[in-house]
C-alpha cells in the first residue's frame, strides 16, 4: 500500500525498493536515536515540572514586560536543561548570529582578545569579529582575535592552542557543529577535553560554545563539560520547529547578566523584554525538540546511507557517530546539486510548487541554491538544503520535523537526480546506478 502512495507522490518503484533495502539495515541505529530522544525528553519534561510551568506561563506580556512569569519560568527551564546558573531566552534575540554576537560583545571589553581554537568560525561571525571589516565589529571596539586552525586530520592543535593563550585572552569560542565546512563536528566529550586544556592554562578564561545544530543530539550538552556559555538559535534544534524567532544564551550568572544588560540596557537587564505572543510556541517547541531532533537525525543518516552506497562522499558517513543534524553530500556537479535541492523543495509542505534556482547571495563568493519550504521562514530544523555552486559541489542539508517527511524529501532528492539523468535504473536488475 505504501508503495502505491509513494508512486502517486512521484517516487519510482526502483527507488522505493532501494530505499526499503537501505532502511532495513538502519533499524538498530534508529533504535539508538529513539533512546537518545527518550533521555532528552525526560530531561526537558523534568525541568518543566520542577519549575511548575503553568497555563499562565503561555500568555505573555506587552509593553515593558515587567514580571513576565512565562518568560522568567522558561529561562529557568532552559537553565535546568543545560545545567547552568541562568539563561536568556528571548524573541528579541533575532537569530543565531545575533545570540553569538550578543554573548561576545557583552562579555568582552576593549583590549581583550577572543580565541577560536577550532579554526575559522561560521561565516556570519567573520563580520561580528571583524575578520572581514564590518561596522560595529569587535575589532572596531579594540577587541583582537586569534585563531588556531585544526590539524589536517580535523583534531585540535593543542601545542599551538597553548601558545596562542596569552594575558589578553578573555574568551574562547568553540563551534560544535561543522556548519557549512567539511571538517568533522565535535562531540561533547571532545569539547570538554579542550575546555579543560584551556582552563588548565588560564582558569579565568570564559569558554563559550556555539551550540547551533547540536542541541539534544547527545545526552550531555557542552555546559555539562565545563562551558561557561552555550549559545544557539530557536529556529534550529531547541525551537522544535514551533518557535517563530529567537535565540538563547545559557551559562554562568555573570555571563548571562552581561548579555542581558547588553540586549536591553544597563540597569534593566532581564527585567524587561515583553514576550508578546511567542511563549506557548517556545515552551511547546522546546518540549518537542528532542523528538524533532531525532527525526532530523534519522533523515540525515538515511540520506548518508542512500547516497554513500552509490559511491558519493558523505560527511558524516551513514554509520559514524553524529554530533549535529547537518549532512554533507558531495554530488560533484552543478546539475546534481541543483537537482537535489529541487527535489527537496518539491517535497515541502509549503512552496512545493516553487522552483529552487541558484542565486547570488550576500556574504557568499559564488551563487547559492537553497531549498526551503518551511512554515517558519528560513527555519533549518525544517527539511532544508543549501549548496554553493562551486567545487566540490557539495550539498548541505538538515532538518525534518517528522521522520516520514524527512524520508520522503530525501527520496525526492534522489528521484530528481534520476529524472535529470544523473542517476539511472539498470534495466537488467532494477538497481539504481550513477551515470556521472
Ligand atoms: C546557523 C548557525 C549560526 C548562525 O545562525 P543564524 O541563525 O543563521 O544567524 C552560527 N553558527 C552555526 C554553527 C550555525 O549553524
Amino acid at each position: 500500500m505504501t508503495e502505491n502512495i509513494y508512486r502517486n507522490m512521484g517516487i519510482s518503484d526502483a527507488l522505493y525498493n532501494y530505499a526499503s533495502e537501505v532502511l532495513a539495515e538502519l533499524e538498530p541505529r534508529f533504535a539508538e536515536i529513539d533512546k537518545m530522544a527518550e533521555i532528552n525528553q525526560m530531561k526537558v519534561l523534568a525541568a518543566m515540572q520542577k519549575n511548575q510551568v503553568s497555563e499562565a506561563c503561555m500568555l505573555g506580556t506587552s509593553g515593558y514586560g515587567y514580571s513576565d512569569i512565562g518568560r522568567d519560568t522558561l529561562e529557568r527551564v532552559y537553565a535546568d536543561v543545560f545545567h547552568t546558573e541562568d539563561a536568556l531566552v528571548r524573541p528579541q534575540i533575532t537569530c543565531g548570529t545575533h545570540a553569538l554576537a550578543l554573548a561576545l560583545m557583552s562579555n568582552l571589553r576593549p583590549g581583550d582578545e577572543l580565541l577560536s581554537p577550532v579554526g575559522k568560525p561560521y561565516d556570519t561571525l567573520e563580520e561580528v569579529i571583524g575578520i572581514r571589516d564590518s561596522k560595529g565589529s569587535l575589532k572596531e571596539y579594540g577587541i583582537s582575535y586569534r585563531q588556531v586552525d585544526l590539524l589536517a586530520d580535523g583534531t585540535f592543535d593543542y601545542d599551538n592552542i597553548a601558545k596562542a593563550i596569552n594575558e589578553k585572552t578573555k574568551l574562547v569560542t568553540i563551534q560544535r557543529s561543522k556548519g557549512y565546512q567539511t571538517r568533522p563536528s565535535f562531540g561533547v566529550k571532545e569539547i570538554g577535553k579542550l575546555i579543560k586544556f584551556v582552563k588548565d592554562i588560564k582558569p579565568d578564561v570564559i569558554c563559550m560554545v556555539d551550540n547551533c545544530y547540536g542541541e539534544f543530539v547527545e545526552a550531555l550538552e557542552p555546559s555539562d563539560v565545563g562551558a561557561d556559555m552555550v549559545v544557539g538559535s530557536l529556529i534550529k534544534n531547541p525551537g522544535g520547529g514551533l518557535a517563530p524567532i529567537g535565540g538563547y544564551i545559557a551559562g554562568k550568572q555573570e555571563c548571562v547578566d552581561n548579555a542581558a544588560f547588553r540586549l536591553t540596557s544597563p540597569g534593566l537587564g532581564k527585567e524587561v523584554g515583553a514576550s508578546l505572543g511567542v511563549l506557548k510556541d517556545f515552551y511547546q517547541g522546546f518540549f518537542l525538540a528532542p523528538t524533532v531532533v531525532a527525526n532530523a537525525e534519522k533523515g540525515a543518516i538515511f540520506a548518508a546511507s542512500l547516497y554513500e552506497k552509490l559511491g558519493y562522499l558523505v560527511i558524516p558517513t551513514g554509520t559514524e557517530e553524529r554530533h549535529d543534524i547537518i549532512q554533507a553530500i558531495t554530488l560533484g556537479s552543478p546539475e546534481a546539486v541543483i537537482a537535489f535541492c529541487q527535489g527537496i523543495q518539491k517535497s515541502s509542505p509549503v512552496d512545493s510548487h516553487v522552483f529552487a534556482e541558484p542565486w547570488a547571495m550576500p556574504g557568499y563568493d559564488s551563487d547559492v541554491i537553497m531549498a526551503a519550504g518551511a512554515f517558519v521562514s528560513g527555519s533549518s530544523i525544517e527539511l532544508s538544503a543549501d549548496a554553493p555552486i562551486k567545487p566540490p559541489y557539495a550539498v548541505y542539508f538538515q532538518g525534518g520535523l517528522t521522520w516520514p517527511h524527512a524520508k520522503y524529501g530525501i527520496m525526492m532528492s534522489m528521484q530528481s537526480l534520476l529524472n535529470a539523468g544523473i542517476l539511472a535504473v539498470d534495466e537488467t536488475n532494477g538497481k539504481i546506478v550513477r551515470k556521472q
